[in-house]
């Protein structure tokens, strides 16, 4: 049996039998995967409270044969500042979710893995709730970027024209803008102000510093964070059943 160590995020955790708990860890150098924390729900266990759900932990473990076990665990961040705010532990239960739905089994992505314990790091100093869901709605946009969906805010998806201000539409289907001539193709698509579209194209390529820099009305912020929610979930309701989105991010990584 093989071991190896390796930096990971705990992003799911559930009962596993009398004492032991089943994890989903996002790890620096294997992706995605599942591993066995055996004994940690008796209060004894020298691995109890280091591997709890959102823990940034250094781990040393042995490959089975469907999972992995868990020798020996050593905490390396608790984020304990935004464990205190209850609505930004319900977003970083929401973000780690959503790098479960999104990546595929034991898929090396060094860069989400930086993008994950940054977004927490961060999350964990700031001290404004506005800031946090600025800081949320970045980590969406850097997420879709790194798994090969970042949005096309430009030019229009279809036709390539340079976006107007004119009447612009977002299609998630299309992964991106239309613009006026172009809106009626899709009709699940969803006007989308001139204002959304310059603020999603800063946030793109900006770090979280400059975007809490970014001063704009929360209406404003709202629709942006609601233009990503529906292109995600349209990502992961239509193309994770067909699998289709996961096989496009292996396909990226290979
Ligand atoms: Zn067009």
């Amino acid at each position: 049996m093989s071991s190896y160590r390796t930096e990971a995020v705990v992003i799911k955790s559930s009962d596993f039998g009398e004492a032991d708990r089943l994890l989903t860890l996002y790890t620096r150098n294997k992706g995605k995967l599942s591993a066995i924390a055996k004994g940690v729900k008796k209060p004894e266990s020298r691995k109890a409270g280091s591997v709890d759900l959102l823990s940034h932990v250094s781990l040393y473990l042995a490959e089975g044969r469907s999972l992995d076990i868990i020798l020996e665990a050593s905490l390396l961040n608790t984020f304990s500042n935004l464990r205190q705010n209850l609505h930004l532990i319900a977003s970083c239960y929401a973000i780690l979710e959503l790098v479960d739905q999104i990546t595929p089994d034991r898929q090396e992505n060094i860069e989400l893995f930086r993008l994950l314990t940054q977004v927490l790091t961060k999350l964990d100093e700031v001290v404004k709730d506005e800031d946090a869901g600025k800081i949320l709605t970045a980590f969406k946009i850097k997420l879709l970027t790194n798994t090969g969906f970042r949005p096309q805010l430009v030019k229009c998806a279809n036709c390539s024209s340079i976006l107007t201000t004119a009447s612009n539409r977002f299609s998630a289907a299309l992964g991106g803008v239309l613009c006026g001539a172009c809106g009626n193709l899709d009709k699940a698509s969803r006007p989308i102000s001139s204002q959304a579209i310059k603020i999603l194209r800063f946030i793109q390529d900006e770090d979280y510093d400059q975007v809490m820099k970014l001063d704009y009305p929360k209406v404003l912020g709202m629709e942006v964070e609601q233009q990503i929610r529906y292109y995600l979930e349209y990502l992961l309701e239509k193309e994770l059943k067909s699998n289709h989105f996961v096989e496009k991010v292996n396909g990226l990584s290979s």
